[in-house]
C-alpha cells in the first residue's frame, strides 16, 4: 500500500495501521491553544500532523485548543489560521474548537458521573492540593469522594446552572488517589468558571479541563493518530481512561516525540508573550521573534521552514537545534529564487575625477550568476559612487585585495579604479575618497586585460534610493533562554541595528527577497515600508558569520 520508507518511528506506526488494515484513512489534527502566535516548534508539530495526512490521503484538523476562557482571543485564532496557511497547509472544512463539543463533553460528564467514575468534590482548590500527596507519598481520598451518584448529578447539574462560585465545587475523575502517576490521582474534569469564552460566549460557567477535552475531542473527530509533545506521556494513561469509560465510537490512539527548541531561542508563549507585552520587541511580529509571522516578516520562505523541520526529524530525544541548520535551510532556498542586486549597506563617497561630469552609463548586470534565466538588467554609473566603508583601509595590511591608498579595485559591473586620496574631516575620519578610472576596463567591453584582485559593490549617488535597513542579530546572548533563570537577563542588547543604506535604484519597487550580493539576503518590511519610506530587513547573511567568528577564536586559541 505505501512503498515509502518510513522516516520517522510515527511514520513507521502510522504506514504499519494502514498495512494491517487497522485504519483505512489517516486522521490528524493541529491543536493549538489560542493563547499566544505560533513558533517555531509549531512549525514542526505542523508539518507532522499535517504532514503525514498528506502522505497518506487522509485528513487533518485544525482544532482550536480553547478550553480556558480569558487567556484565549480571537486575535490569536486570526494569527493561527493565517500562519497554517502561509506555511502551505489546508485544512478545508476542518476548522474545530473544543468549544464547539462543550455540549457533547458535558453530556459525557454526565455518563461518567452515572457510571459511578466521577464525583463532585467541595474540597478547596487548597485543601485538594494538601490531599494529592506527592511524588514519594501516595495522597489521600477526599471527604466527598463516595457520594452518591444522585447527589453528584444533582450537584454536577447546579454547578452548569450556575448556582455556585468559582471554586466552591469541581467535578472530578474517581482513579487512585495512590496511583504513582500523579495525572491519575482523581484528576479534575470540570471547574467552575464565570467568566465568557470567546468563541462560546457566556453559555457556559463549567469548563473543561485540558486532558478531558482533548482526548474526547479526538474521538469526536475520528482522529486516528493523536500526535503531541513528550511532556504529555504521563497523562496518556488518563487520556486512555477516559476512552475506556465513555467507549466512543472511535478510538485515537495519542504517540509522543519530542519538542523542538532552537539555539539562542525561546519557544514557549508564556515568554514570548512576556517580550511583547515588555516591549522587549516591537510586536509578536518583530522579525527577531521564533515567531511564524516574525520568521515570515523578516522574510523567511516557507519551504525552508519546512524542510529545516524535515531534517531535523522527529525523534523522542530532547533537541536543541543550532540557529545555524535554520539559516542554511533559507540559504538554501532564496539561494536558488533571490535575484542579485547591489546595494550599499554603510555608505563612504567616492569621486573618479577623471570621469566626465554629468555622464551616466548603464552599465549590465547579471540578475543570477549562477541561472541565466533571471536575466540582466541595468545599473547607472556615474561620476559620484558610494561604496562601502569597509572596503576602504587606510593602513591595509598587505592582503586586503579591497581599495587603499594607491590600489586598484574593480567596481562590480563597472571600471577598474585607483584610490588617488583620502579626504577627512576635523576628527581625522575618511568622508570621502578621491579615485580615477580606467576607460578601457569596462566590464564585458573593456579593451584592457588587466585583472585585480579584488571586486567591491557600489551605487550611483545620483541614482541611488535611500533605505532604512534592519540588521538582526539572536535576541538573546545565551544558547539556551529557555533554561535561563531569568531570560531578561540574556537578552543580546545588539538584536536590532539599524543603518541608513544606498540601494540601486531597481530596488525601490522589488517585491520578493532578493540578494544584496556579498551582503547577504534582505527583503522590504511589509509592516513598516512605505511608497515614500524604504525599509528593507536582513533575512540572513550570505555566510554562517557566527561560525566563522567561532572559527577565528579557535584558531587564536590553538
Ligand atoms: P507553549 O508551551 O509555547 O504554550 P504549547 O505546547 O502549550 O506551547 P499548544 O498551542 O498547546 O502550545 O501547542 C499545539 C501543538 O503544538 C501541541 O500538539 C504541542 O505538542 C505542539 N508543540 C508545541 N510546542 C512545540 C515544540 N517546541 N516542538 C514541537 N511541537 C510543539
Ligand atoms: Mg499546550
Amino acid at each position: 500500500m505505501n512503498d515509502i520508507e518510513p522516516r520517522d518511528f510515527i511514520r513507521k506506526i502510522i504506514y504499519d495501521d494502514l498495512e494491517s488494515g487497522k485504519h483505512a484513512e489517516i486522521v490528524t489534527r493541529f491543536p493549538p491553544e489560542p493563547n499566544g502566535y505560533l513558533h517555531v516548534g509549531h512549525v514542526m508539530a505542523i508539518c507532522l500532523d499535517f504532514g503525514v495526512a498528506a502522505e497518506t490521503g487522509g485528513r487533518t484538523f485544525l482544532r482550536l485548543d480553547d478550553t480556558n476562557p480569558g487567556k484565549e482571543s480571537p486575535e490569536f485564532v486570526e494569527a493561527i489560521k493565517d500562519d497554517v496557511h502561509w506555511l502551505g497547509f489546508d485544512w478545508e472544512d476542518r476548522l474545530t474548537h473544543a468549544s464547539d463539543y462543550f455540549d457533547r463533553l458535558y453530556e459525557s460528564a454526565i455518563q461518567l458521573v452515572e457510571q459511578g467514575v466521577a464525583y463532585v468534590d467541595s474540597l478547596s482548590a487548597e485543601e485538594i492540593r494538601e490531599h494529592r500527596g506527592t511524588l514519594t507519598e501516595s495522597g489521600r481520598n477526599s471527604p466527598y469522594r463516595d457520594r452518591s451518584v444522585e447527589e453528584n448529578l444533582d450537584l454536577f447539574r447546579r454547578m452548569y446552572a450556575g448556582e455556585f462560585g468559582d471554586g466552591e465545587h469541581v467535578l472530578r475523575a474517581k482513579i487512585d488517589m495512590a496511583s504513582p502517576n500523579m495525572n491519575m490521582r482523581d484528576p479534575a474534569i470540570y471547574r467552575i468558571r464565570h467568566i465568557p469564552h470567546q468563541n462560546a460566549g457566556d453559555k457556559w460557567c463549567i469548563y473543561p479541563m485540558y486532558d478531558y477535552a482533548h482526548g474526547m475531542s479526538d474521538a469526536y473527530e475520528g482522529i486516528t493518530h493523536s500526535l503531541c509533545t513528550l511532556e504529555f506521556e504521563d497523562h496518556r494513561p488518563l487520556y486512555d481512561w477516559f476512552l475506556d469509560q465513555l467507549q466512543p465510537e472511535h478510538r485515537p490512539r495519542q504517540i509522543e516525540f519530542s519538542r523542538l527548541n532552537l539555539a539562542y531561542t525561546i519557544t514557549s508563549k508564556r515568554k514570548l508573550k512576556a517580550l511583547v507585552d515588555e516591549g522587549v520587541v516591537s510586536g509578536w511580529n518583530d522579525p527577531r521573534m521564533p515567531t511564524i509571522s516574525g520568521m515570515r516578516r523578516r522574510g523567511y520562505p516557507p519551504a525552508a521552514l519546512r524542510e529545516f523541520v524535515k531534517r531535523a526529524g522527529v525523534t523522542k530525544k530532547d533537541k536543541l537545534i543550532e540557529m545555524g541548520a535554520l539559516e542554511t535551510c533559507v540559504r538554501d532556498v532564496l539561494g536558488e529564487t533571490a535575484p542579485r542586486r547591489m546595494a550599499v549597506l554603510r555608505p563612504l563617497k567616492i569621486v573618479l575625477t577623471n570621469y566626465p561630469e554629468g555622464q551616466v552609463e548603464l552599465m549590465e548586470a547579471m540578475n543570477h550568476p549562477g541561472n541565466p534565466d533571471f536575466g540582466t538588467r541595468e545599473l547607472p554609473f556615474s561620476r559620484e559612487l558610494w561604496i562601502e566603508q569597509d572596503d576602504f583601509m587606510e593602513d591595509a595590511p598587505r592582503k586586503f585585495f579591497r581599495l587603499k591608498p594607491g590600489g586598484e579595485v574593480r567596481l562590480r559591473f563597472g571600471y577598474i579604479i585607483r584610490c588617488d586620496e583620502a579626504i577627512k574631516n576635523d576628527d581625522g575620519e575618511v568622508v570621502e575618497l578621491r579615485c580615477s578610472y580606467d576607460p578601457d576596463t569596462r566590464s564585458g567591453t573593456g579593451t584592457s586585460d588587466r585583472k585585480v584582485k579584488g571586486t567591491i559593490h557600489w551605487a550611483s549617488c545620483a541614482h541611488a534610493v535611500d533605505a532604512s535597513v534592519r540588521l538582526y542579530d539572536r535576541l538573546f546572548t545565551d544558547a539556551n533562554p529557555n533554561a535561563a533563570e531569568d531570560f531578561h537577563k540574556v537578552l543580546n542588547p545588539g538584536s536590532l541595528e539599524i543603518v541608513a543604506a544606498k540601494l540601486e535604484p531597481s530596488l525601490a519597487s522589488v517585491d520578493e527577497a532578493v540578494q544584496f550580493e556579498r551582503l547577504g539576503y534582505f527583503c522590504r518590511d511589509s509592516a513598516d515600508d512605505t511608497v515614500s519610506t524604504h525599509v528593507f530587513n536582513r533575512i540572513v547573511t550570505l555566510r554562517d558569520s557566527w561560525a566563522k567568528l567561532e572559527k577565528q577564536a579557535m584558531q587564536q586559541q590553538g
